[in-house]
């Protein structure tokens, strides 16, 4: 028999968005093979954290991707993914730069907007920097 686990994130707006997550064939029953096993355990909370860890990112830079002053989307300037260290381990996560809105004339140029959210500083050009090792969201 083979098992696929499949999260389901339902929006605001009650949409739902279906990702797999882990799919593991089971054998014939024997108390050797019944249930999950401790690999299989580790395996889907790590995949779990991954796949809601990339909903909650993912609909985080889909909300600030418009400027709060015109409403015009920020272009992108490099879109890039970082680690970051959670309980079940570390995850890869969007961290795109973004470039300031033409409408703003003061400000970094750039900003991140994801290791903002997560760690709270970004640098004068809106790199990100670690606040005394705090957080850990290292860039891949
Ligand atoms: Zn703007």
């Amino acid at each position: 028999m083979n098992v696929r686990l499949e999260l389901i994130c339902v929006k605001e707006d009650g949409t739902e968005e279906r990702r797999e997550v882990l799919t593991f064939a089971k054998e014939q029953l024997a108390m050797e093979t019944l249930g999950l096993t401790v690999a299989e355990g580790k395996a889907l909370l790590s995949a779990v954290q991954t796949c809601v860890v990339e909903a909650q990112t993912t609909t985080y830079l889909v909300e600030r991707r418009a400027c709060a002053a015109c409403g015009k989307p920020h272009r992108s300037k490099e879109p890039r993914r970082s680690t970051v260290r959670t309980v079940f381990g570390p995850v890869t996560a969007p961290n795109p730069r973004w470039h300031r809105c033409a409408c703003q004339e003061s400000g970094p140029l750039t900003v991140r907007p994801t290791a903002q959210r997560l760690i709270g500083h970004t640098s004068p050009d809106g790199e990100h920097q670690r606040p005394g090792g705090a957080a850990d969201f290292a860039a891949i």
